[in-house]
């Protein structure tokens, strides 16, 4: 080390020569002169082993550690040139010369700026060597003696003992400064340059750190997920390439995303999208077909078992079949099977499948309202998936699926663009051979599916879907049908469904008749089919914990397994009233009568309606008064009668949907009666439209409306002559002990209704 004027160190010394010199220090003035060994190693150094130049030393303490070893504080003083030693004792004796004593004087304005010029170095070398501190540049900054100065900042500097030396060994001011200044801006460089280093290093690491870390969470996270690398993904869609049947410009589109996703990074977003991309393409079936059964009499088998009843559609269904058969594929239109819910349209077109040898997909389109759901998304779009037919022809796995479109009456557009018109793409022979996906791009053959749809009204198909389809009705059953049905079908279904044996649960007819008529109301046998289900699970349990080896229901002891009964057909009147008559409805869930209630008031000659009432029911009440208007003077009404009377329509009960036009001629004769003050017999009903002139209208649903009116206890009904073919095809069965009047005009109407 090298000691520097105004440096206050402390160091060991064990060399037996050092110690004997301090001692001898301290018996006089505790002088001491240090100085600095070329070569730390020498053990006995002469003359030309040490620097000329050293420094005389005040020593401060002296402390004697074990061993044989002292430590010493001293405080250099002045500089010192050693001239040479003295002779042998026992420790280093020699004649120095002091250096202070030749020190140049120097002007003020000199000392001035070379303090100036060294604290401005000063301050550039602390702002790279902050570590100094705040205390140091104080203390610089208030230092004005030049000599101090620089003794202050040659103490502080932490650099080796060879620039020190150098320091030390700078005798005059401007010698010191020279050498200082050289030294601190070297230091500044210096520092720099590492500082420098040391941040881009920093930053290497960092990134390699990060990087490393992001990787082996990476890997976790994959492993996780049980996800290969990249690579091997890439192999196994290759290989999946090989095997796959397609066009040419389908596989040549593949490769060309298969090495688009080997060149992406797999933590990208863009791979995920690309791999689904990937795996979606080898999944549809481009070329693979499965081969139909053709034998027309195994589709009648097969029809046959699985459904009672229903010998129009499935005559027709067999008709188009032929058809199909003769013609080429592709160019048969597309049927459409409609009728209430639960009568077994999904069913028949499963049938139909099966008895194709047909895969089946079912596609449910009820809800569906944004035209990305038929067509796709566009790639770019986050979460993007081929549409509901692309999705469909992905499992089936086949290119000639049976596609059942259910609920297409159920479909809606919004401002997410037309779903009916993407839908008649898929319909239409001349294009569907070329469907495009949004999101599989490539142009999709959908010729050869066989589309079925379902619906349960035409009203709400969209107009150009319906002339693209043949539609087949499928209507509701009759209390006879659904024990037909119950019997040979639903029964045996829902044991199976529960584990059941034959033999363990078996149902009386009477206790089915009772379920059809007191359990349940609708067109069809969905909930027939729920309730059995409710039945079987009760038996299945009873078996299961032995508490009975059979379960028998009969019409006793149902109320036990299904509760109170729900529904009780709504009766006739037992009395004839005035202003009060039963009309027949058709609704979604089938037919249903409704009464039809009229009172006229003193009033201002206003006309009120309440009740569920679309708009057309609305207008069919108009053209009924303009009739009685018009035909006032034959039934002796007074002429200012409409004038000083209220009338009020009102339809109880009224909740379900109705079928528009058809209460006309039941309005127009409860108002006749009201105003009349005439009754209207309680075993009559009606249907039909009224014109301003009293015509009477055909209308529909007319199956649903005689069974209501069955139910209902009715006895005779009205219904428009221009509907007798109708009535002609309802079967034997519905009208037995009904009396059926034809009707023309509204005059035959009210003579049938009116009490005689
Ligand atoms: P939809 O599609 O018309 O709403 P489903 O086809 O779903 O009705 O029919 C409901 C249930 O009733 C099915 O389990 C079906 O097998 C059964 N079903 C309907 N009609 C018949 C029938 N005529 N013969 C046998 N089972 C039928």
């Amino acid at each position: 080390m090298t000691i520097l004027p105004g440096m206050i160190a402390h160091f060991d010394i064990s060399r037996p020569k050092s110690i004997k010199a301090v001692e001898k220090a301290m018996m006089e003035e505790q002088k001491i002169f240090l100085v600095t060994q070329k070569d730390v190693e020498q053990e006995e150094p002469g003359q030309d082993d040490l620097y000329e130049i050293g420094i005389v030393a005040q020593i401060k303490q002296v402390i004697k550690l074990q061993n044989n070893i002292i430590r010493i504080l001293v405080e250099g003083t002045e500089r010192a040139k050693l001239r040479g030693f003295l002779g042998e004792t026992e420790y280093l004796h020699a004649e120095i010369c002091l250096q202070e004593k030749e020190q140049e004087e120097l002007p003020d304005e000199v000392k001035t700026g070379l303090v100036r010029g060294i604290q401005e170095t000063f301050l550039k070398y602390l702002a790279v060597n902050p570590k100094l501190g705040k205390e140091l540049q104080k203390q610089i900054a208030q230092t004005t003696d030049l000599e101090k100065l620089m003794d202050l900042i040659a103490n502080n500097l932490p650099v080796p003992y060879q620039e020190k030396q150098k320091i030390l060994e700078a005798v005059t001011l401007t010698d010191r400064y020279e050498v200082l200044v050289a030294l601190l801006l070297r230091e500044i460089e210096v520092t720099a340059i590492k500082n420098e280093f040391q941040a881009k290093v920093k930053e290497r690491v960092d990134k390699n750190q990060k990087e490393y870390i992001l990787r082996e969470q990476m890997k976790l996270i994959r492993e996780e997920l049980g996800e290969d690398n990249t690579e091997s993904d890439a192999d196994g869609y290759l290989e999946a390439l090989g095997k796959l049947k397609a066009n040419k410009a389908v596989k040549d589109k593949i490769k060309k995303e298969i090495d688009r996703f080997k060149n992406i990074s797999s933590s990208s977003s863009e791979s995920a999208v690309t791999r689904g991309y990937i795996e979606t393409l080898l999944e549809l079936p481009w070329d693979k077909a499965s081969k139909d059964n053709k034998d027309l009499s195994n589709a009648e088998r097969i029809l046959n078992e699985d459904h009672y009843g229903l010998w129009k559609v499935k005559e027709r269904m067999l008709e188009f079949l032929a058809v199909r058969n003769l013609t080429k594929k592709g160019e048969s239109p597309i049927i459409c099977l409609v009728g209430p819910p639960g009568t077994g349209k999904t069913s028949i077109a499963r049938s139909v499948a099966k008895a194709l040898d047909k895969k089946y997909v079912r596609i449910c389109l009820g809800g569906v309202r944004d035209e990305a759901e038929i067509r796709g998304h566009r790639k770019t779009y986050v979460g993007a998936m081929p549409g509901r037919i692309v999705n469909g022809l992905k499992s089936a796995g086949v290119k000639n699926p049976l596609m059942l479109l259910d609920e297409i009456d159920k479909m809606s557009s919004d401002y997410k663009g037309d779903t009916a018109s993407a839908l008649l793409e898929v319909l239409d022979a001349e294009q569907n051979n070329k469907f495009r996906d949004h999101y599989v791009e490539l142009p999709i053959d959908l010729s050869e599916v066989l589309f079925i749809a379902t619906a349960n009204s035409v009203s709400d198909i969209p107009r150009p879907l319906l002339d693209r389809m043949e539609l087949i009705e499928v209507t509701s059953y009759t209390e006879n049908e659904k024990l037909h049905i119950a019997k040979e079908h639903l029964v045996a279904k829902q044991l199976e469904r529960n584990g059941l044996q034959k033999g363990q649960l078996t149902i009386s007819d009477k206790a089915l008749a009772k379920i059809i008529s007191a359990y349940t109301r609708e067109a069809g046998v969905r909930n027939l089919e729920r309730k059995l289900g409710e039945i079987a699970r009760k038996a299945a349990r009873e078996v299961y914990e032995g508490k009975k080896k059979t379960v028998r229901i009969t019409e006793q002891n149902l109320e036990k397994y299904l509760g109170k009964e729900k529904y009780s057909f709504d009766k006739a009147n037992t009395s004839d009233e005035i202003g009060i008559v039963r009309g027949l409805a058709w609704t979604s869930v089938g037919g249903d009568t409704l009464e039809i209630e009229v009172n006229v008031m003193p009033g201002k000659g206003e006309f009120q309606l309440t009740g569920q009432l679309g708009d057309v029911m609305k207008e069919s009440a108009q053209a009924g008064i303009s009739y009685i208007r018009s035909v006032s003077e034959e039934y002796n009404i007074p002429k200012d009668f409409f004038k000083e009377h209220d009338i009020h329509i009102h339809i109880p009960e009224g909740a379900v949907p109705k079928d528009g036009p058809s209460a006309g001629i039941t309005m127009a004769t409860a108002m006749l009666s009201a105003i009349i003050k005439k009754p209207v017999r309680a075993n009559v009903a009606m249907t039909g439209e009224i014109t301003l002139r009293g015509r009477v209208l055909p209308i529909g649903g007319l199956k649903e409306k005689t069974l209501a009116a069955k139910n209902a206890g009715i006895k005779t009904i009205c219904v428009p002559k221009k509907n007798e073919k109708d009535i002609e095809e309802i079967s034997a069965e519905i009208k037995k002990g009904l009396n059926i009047v034809f009707v023309e005009q509204m005059q035959d109407v009210l003579d049938v209704a009116f009490v005689k």
